[in-house]
């Protein structure tokens, strides 16, 4: 009982690679039991955490290994710690921290698994502040490719530790515990703007510059998103929004965002000061979720007016389809602190952007073959159009599946060292799927 919840991915598009069975493992020896089974079988298994990969890496015809049942998270206040085990979301993070004044950097998904998202770099709200999430691990315990158990870190295996800041899920062995390092969380203010349709290309500028101008204690999400379904939207039917927190008083802020606000009225402008848990609660999010597709790039510095003026003009190029498309074009901040540490000291190496660009659609299940076809065309060309406006990078973290360039998009000059760490713990390459690092 409880295959069919345990094998479903959170993208249902992949939800047809059925799992000949799922091993949920209690604890790192079930893991082992799993790893050596199939190597000795030859049989092929994926990893599964949160089952949130956009791509479906955690999908497999073979074993599917879910972790998620190992959740503990032991809180260690005195030595400013936290011990998580490999299968802990984001929701049991919270919850075993929330009565305290500290955090680790964690995502808005509180079904996201905390081992997969550090793996690939991590951002959150507080990256600009504090980093990354890999950025605060410390200690990370793992099961390898000949079943033997490691612990890592700045001094104990530091080539993987190296690697597992950054270099993916699933690419190095099973992440069965993660130890992180505390920071002591301020109150906040946290903001929720909504823009009548109109002047979005001005106001995805001025945001920009606003997030750029206060890189460490100011962070953004902004969007495009439709007001109604239907082909070809119209400036008219398209919204700017921005949601974020702001590590200072409410009247600080106001004055900060002055340049978007008076540029064209917002029809929402919702602002709140209070207590770090309770503001992180108000972030949360599970999109995306069902069926969908999505595409991303680094932006550097920023989105040029003629880069801004061209993805609005893919957006009124939309094919159409029954859902109201929400995240056309998604701006996550991704500067400030990130940019502290040297592309080449994590296996993280996007440390000169100030942000991603995502774009993303879903579709529901009324939606023909046909209309999502042509959805998914139309995602692909807008992506690549937009890329020359863009950096060369994109997030491993949001994986897309047909990308040729992926390995570089993903860790750039950082790949080759990648390899030879996957060569030497993973020679026969155990761990494998479609955007695997190779050996
Ligand atoms: C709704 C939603 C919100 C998101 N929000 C954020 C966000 O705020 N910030 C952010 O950075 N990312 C975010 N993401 C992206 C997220 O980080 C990635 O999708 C991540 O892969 C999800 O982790 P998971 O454990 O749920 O993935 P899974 O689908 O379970 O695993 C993905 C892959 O990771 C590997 N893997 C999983 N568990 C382990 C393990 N224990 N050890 C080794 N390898 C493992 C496997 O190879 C697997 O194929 C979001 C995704 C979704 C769907």
């Amino acid at each position: 009982m409880g295959y069919s919840f345990a094998q479903r991915p959170n993208n249902s598009v992949y939800d047809e690679d059925r799992p000949i069975g799922v091993a949920v493992c209690a604890d790192g020896q079930d893991v082992q039991r799993c790893i050596l089974w199939a190597r000795d079988t030859g049989t092929p298994f994926a990893i599964r955490s949160g089952g949130h990969n956009y791509a479906g890496f955690s999908t497999t015809p073979g074993l599917l290994i879910s972790v998620r049942a190992m959740d503990r998270v032991d809180v260690d206040i005195a030595n400013g710690t936290v011990t998580a085990q490999g299968g802990a979301n984001n929701e049991d993070m919270a919850t075993a921290l929330r009565t305290y004044p500290v955090a680790i950097p964690s995502g808005r998904c509180p079904t996201v698994g905390i081992a997969r998202m550090t793996l690939g770099g991590g951002w959150g709200f507080s990256a600009t502040r504090t980093g990354l999430s890999c950025d605060a691990l410390i200690r990370m315990e793992m099961v390898l490719a000949d079943g033997s158990r490691v612990e890592t870190s700045v001094s104990r295996e530091p080539d993987l530790f190296w690697a597992l800041r950054g270099g993916g899920g699933g690419n190095f062995g099973v992440t069965t515990s993660l130890t992180f390092r505390l920071t002591e969380v301020p109150t906040l203010t946290r903001f929720n703007l909504v823009w009548h349709p109109g002047r979005q290309v001005e106001l995805m500028l001025a945001l920009q510059r606003i997030q750029k101008s206060h890189p460490r204690t100011l962070s953004t999400r902004s969007k495009i998103s439709m007001t109604r379904p239907g082909a070809n939207p119209s400036p008219k039917e398209l919204r700017v929004e921005c949601l974020g927190i702001y590590w200072g008083p409410v009247d600080e802020l106001i004055e900060i965002l002055q340049p978007a606000l008076t540029l064209h009225k917002p029809m929402v402008q919702d602002i709140r000061h209070g207590d770090f848990w309770w503001i992180r609660d108000t972030l949360m999010t599970n999109d995306p979720i069902g069926l969908f597709d999505t595409r991303n790039q680094y932006v550097e510095s920023e989105i040029s007016p003629e880069g801004l003026e061209n993805l609005l003009r893919w957006i009124g190029k939309w094919p159409g389809g029954t859902a109201a498309q929400r995240n056309l074009a998604l701006l996550f901040a991704i500067g400030g602190a990130v940019r502290d540490i040297p592309a080449g000291a994590t296996a993280y190496p996007h440390r000169r952007s100030n942000f991603i660009l995502e774009m993303a659609i879903h579709w529901p299940v009324l939606d023909k073959p046909s209309v999502v076809d042509a959805q998914r065309s139309w995602l692909r060309n807008y992506h690549e159009d937009m890329r020359r406006f863009l950096q060369p990078g994109a997030y491993v973290n949001f994986p897309m599946r047909d990308f040729k360039d992926w390995a570089s998009a993903y860790y750039g000059p950082n790949l080759r060292r990648l390899i030879d760490v996957k060569r030497r713990y993973d020679p026969d390459r155990i761990f494998r799927f479609p955007q695997g690092i190779p050996t």
